[in-house]
């Protein structure tokens, strides 16, 4: 008995050290996911919740693939998902446009220049968690297929497309969001002009009619979608005529008819789902990848903090490196831009990202900046920034 109460106290005294012997090795709470379509999730939600939101992204990202097959680029790039274990941890990440909208604390994309990354709250119950999930992903197919989109486009094609499913034989889409259904039939229509003049994030300036903004979006996609529908419908429509154009939408929606349209199944063949590997983060590794992503959101200064913690506990963490360095990039202080970026450019794992900006910012130095465009390229083949920059020095000085 008494032996057992000592194993027991042995048990829990193992138990207890087990944090500070984690934190002495410098490991965090956060683990990473690999799948085989290289989506990639961060999280503190432990790892059951960590498997659970891989396997919901992977099925999205499957749906999307075999819906629309080589009509969109999407499987084909990796994809970073930060999945935060509580609002906290998703407020570090969303900012300020949390407050403008409640859902991003449940999803939200997150933009930057030559990538696009997720925030997605682990573990949350909310109801409309996977609506919300696919709406948000949509908008990176959205930024890889067809770049910068009108504001009215990004979120109607967003909202549009959350409404995939898969058959035997074909996919449908478009079926009616009774919300935005409802919406449209108890308000005046924003004339498309209007609608078509608000900037993206600024939604706040729809005239406070924030509802009808993305009900009209989505209804405005649904008409050119699937007015346009036929053996191989696009993932985006393209640039609409305006004069004829308000008219015959006035009517459309004033019908409120909107039919789901079949599409036939690309064969495209999802990768094999194998078994995620799984590794621990360290710390500094767990402040810089949050620190890579909130540099470009609203608040930069939020992603230079996380990359200074990150730096305390690894003066080399090459990410934070950069981080540092695409502050001051941002905030046009390019002399310690520069000196930053050289320190990520110069660590072995530095990313295309380090290399290109490291570039643009000796562009006057031609032996310097081609040699970094070329280790950008070499990490990101293709990548046509650094491509064209390349091609400027091939102009300047013809063999
Ligand atoms: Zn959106």
């Amino acid at each position: 008995m008494r032996h057992r109460v000592m194993l027991a106290l042995m048990v829990v005294a193992a138990v207890q050290t087990t944090p500070a012997a984690a934190q002495r090795r410098g490991q965090s709470d956060w683990i990473e996911l690999r799948s085989a379509n290289r989506t990639v999730v961060i999280s503190d939600a432990g790892e059951p919740a960590a498997r659970e939101l891989l396997a919901r992204i992977d099925r999205v990202r499957e749906t999307i693939s075999a819906g629309l097959g080589d009509l969109v680029r999407d499987l084909d790039e990796p994809l970073l998902v930060i999945a935060p274990r509580d609002v906290n941890g998703m407020r570090e990440l969303v900012g300020d446009a949390a407050k403008r909208n409640r859902g991003l604390l449940v999803a939200a994309s997150l933009p930057a220049p030559y990538s696009h990354h997720l925030a997605v709250r682990a573990g949350t119950l909310e109801s409309r968690r996977a609506e919300i999930l696919m709406h948000e992903y949509l908008h990176r197919v959205t930024q890889v297929n067809v770049g910068d989109a009108a504001a009215w486009l990004d979120e109607g094609l967003s909202e549009f497309w959350t409404t995939i499913e898969l058959h035997e034989h074909g996919v449908r889409v478009g079926r009616e969001l009774p919300r935005h259904a409802r919406t449209l039939r108890s308000q005046r229509l924003i004339p498309l002009r209007d609608l078509m003049a608000v900037s993206r994030g600024r939604y706040d300036l729809a005239g406070g009619r924030l509802a009808l903004f993305y009900a009209q979006s989505w209804a405005l996609v649904h008409y050119l979608v699937t007015r346009s529908a036929s053996s191989k419908v696009s993932y985006a429509p393209g640039p609409p005529e305006l004069d004829s154009l308000e008219k015959d939408f006035q009517s459309y929606v004033r019908a409120g008819r909107f039919d789901a349209i079949d599409l036939p199944r690309s064969d495209r063949v999802a990768p094999v789902a194998a078994e995620p590997i799984v590794r621990v983060l360290t710390q500094a590794e767990a402040f810089s990848l949050r620190a890579s992503v909130t540099v470009y959101g609203e608040k930069p200064g939020v992603g230079f903090e996380l990359a200074e913690r990150a730096l305390r506990l690894d003066p080399s963490q090459p990410l934070a490196l950069e981080g540092k360095g695409v502050y001051f990039f941002l905030t046009n202080r390019p002399d310690e831009a520069r000196m930053w970026l050289k320190a990520a450019a110069e660590h072995p794992s530095a990313s295309f990202r380090a290399h290109y900006y490291y570039a643009v910012l000796n562009m006057g130095a031609p032996l310097v900046a081609q040699t970094h465009l070329k280790k950008a390229l070499e990490l990101k083949p293709g990548f046509a920034p650094a491509l064209e920059r390349l091609r400027s020095f091939a102009k300047i000085h013809p063999n």
